[in-house]
């Protein structure tokens, strides 16, 4: 069943440039979708609208049943349902690895220090870092932190995940971390929308692609059919 269904969905920033034109799209359980486009055509503004990080003016999109109301006054239980990985990890430099993966359940959801603890170490265990929970970010890898960006999020318990760009700032080698960890999630049934343009990347972890271009989304594929177009 969809968990994401976006209907006609259309934004205009503030200077008047229309960088949505009417965007339709589904996100079915358990699948990761990846879109893909120019520079500029308006990957990130979509998928920022899902996590109401981005206000739209016209359609309509809905969460797990929510829907995101134009003017965002349910911004804080979309937020708990949506989580998010960003290209620069935006970990907290001066908290260890498990004080950022505890941060918000413990401040957000009022859960006690022992239980947050308990979760976030599963979560670690779960991303592979659990060896680094005493660490400092600036101690990991790329790949590494990308992982505990992603362990913080999936502390929240979100229906939904939202990447983007999360293999543009590693190295080569370190992608196939953050590959193996989101098949990983997709097979437990989370929901994952990932913005890249990184072909292998992509070709890898996509279930489904879709490509955008001027705010349009031109076109929709299985992995295969979509790099094998010639
Ligand atoms: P993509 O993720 O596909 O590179 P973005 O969604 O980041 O594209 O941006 C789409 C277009 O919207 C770009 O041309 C960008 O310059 C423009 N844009 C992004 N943010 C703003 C903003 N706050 N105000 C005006 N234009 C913006
Ligand atoms: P990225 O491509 O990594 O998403 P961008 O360069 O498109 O980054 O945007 C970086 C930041 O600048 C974003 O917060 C975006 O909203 C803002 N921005 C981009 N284009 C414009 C614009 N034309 N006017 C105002 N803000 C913009």
């Amino acid at each position: 069943e969809p968990v994401i269904v976006a209907q006609d969905v259309e934004k205009w920033y503030d200077n008047g440039f229309h960088v949505l034109k009417g965007v339709s799209m589904n996100v079915y359980k358990g699948e990761v979708l990846v879109v893909m486009g120019p520079s500029g055509s308006g990957k990130s503004t979509f998928i920022r609208t899902f996590n109401a990080l981005e206000p739209y003016q016209k359609g309509s999109i809905e969460v797990d049943g929510i829907k995101i109301s134009h003017d965002l006054k349910n911004i804080e239980t979309i937020r708990r349902e949506v989580g998010m990985v960003f290209q620069q990890f935006n970990l907290f430099p001066h908290l260890t690895v498990l004080q950022n993966v505890t941060l918000a359940p413990i401040w957000v959801r009022h859960w006690p220090k022992a239980k947050a603890q308990e979760v976030a170490m599963q979560l670690l265990e779960r991303v592979g870092i659990l060896e680094q929970a005493q660490k400092f970010p600036g101690q990991l890898s790329g790949g590494q932190q990308q992982r505990v960006a992603i362990a913080r999020s999936l502390a929240m318990q979100p229906k939904v995940m939202l990447f983007d760009e999360p293999t543009s700032a590693l190295d080569p080698e370190m992608v196939r971390e953050v590959l193996d960890v989101m098949r990983q999630l997709a097979t437990e049934g989370m929901t994952m929308v990932c913005v890249t343009h990184e072909v292998g990347f992509a070709r890898e972890v996509a279930d489904r692609v879709v490509l955008m271009d001027g705010g349009y989304l031109v076109e929709e594929n299985t992995p295969e059919a979509f790099f094998n177009n010639p």
